[in-house]
């Protein structure tokens, strides 16, 4: 019977040996540290919070480039008559705008955010006192909406981005689309097309002396 045991224990450091030894002649350092290191990492990595926040925070970033301001924020930095045009749906007086009569080439862009509207390629003198256009920039850029103020039913033209109001539009403009975009000067900004081709060239050229004093 201790003939037995003895046997067993033989077999048993036998195999503790031999389980023992297969590892240590390999490189010693290296290899433990980096076979540790992934198992130490890989449960980590994967963890829920990291990835969901990450996700999420690169899609907001994506989509949301264009951040839409508060009612105060706008009321702060909107002349009192934009910001009753615009945000209460308002109308200017014709012929005392800025833009009824402007002639130079260029784009209109929203007051409010930006957004390219109308160009002046379809503007045109339609006699209300108002700019008015045969078409915006792209129908994506505006949004129409049905009015019923005023005692008749208007379509009211707004911004598609920020939800500003603009004008409204009538079916009857000139060729070759037969549409009068009449839209409040108060909800455009304008900027000539010469301007704004040397807008990014400017910059550079007058930054360099300005910035090495
Ligand atoms: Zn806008």
């Amino acid at each position: 019977m201790s003939k037995n045991i003895l046997l067993l224990l033989s077999s048993v450091v036998v195999l503790l040996l031999s389980a023992c030894i297969p590892p240590e002649p390999a490189d010693s350092g290296a290899d433990s540290s980096t076979t540790q290191a992934p198992s130490e990492r890989s449960p980590k990595s994967p963890a829920d919070d990291g990835t969901g926040e990450q996700t999420e925070s690169q899609a907001t970033t994506d989509n949301e480039e264009f951040v839409m301001r508060s009612d105060a924020e706008l009321k702060a930095e909107l002349s009192p008559l934009q910001y009753k045009v615009t945000q209460r749906k308002g109308t200017e007086p014709p012929f005392r705008n800025e833009y009824f009569d402007n002639k130079r080439e260029g784009v209109y862009r929203c007051i409010c955010c930006g957004l390219p509207l109308f160009d002046s390629q379809a503007k045109y003198e339609s006699g209300t006192g108002w700019p008015s256009f045969y078409q915006p920039v792209a129908g994506k850029n505006v949004a129409t909406e049905e009015d019923r103020t005023l005692f008749s039913i208007r379509t009211e033209v707004k911004c598609e981005r920020c939800d500003a109001h603009l004008g409204h539009v009538f079916d009857d403009g000139p060729a070759p689309t037969g549409m009068r975009y009449c839209i409040n000067s108060a909800a455009l900004k304008f900027a000539e097309r010469e301007a704004e081709a040397a807008a990014p060239e400017t910059p550079d050229a007058t930054a360099d002396p300005t910035a090495e004093p």
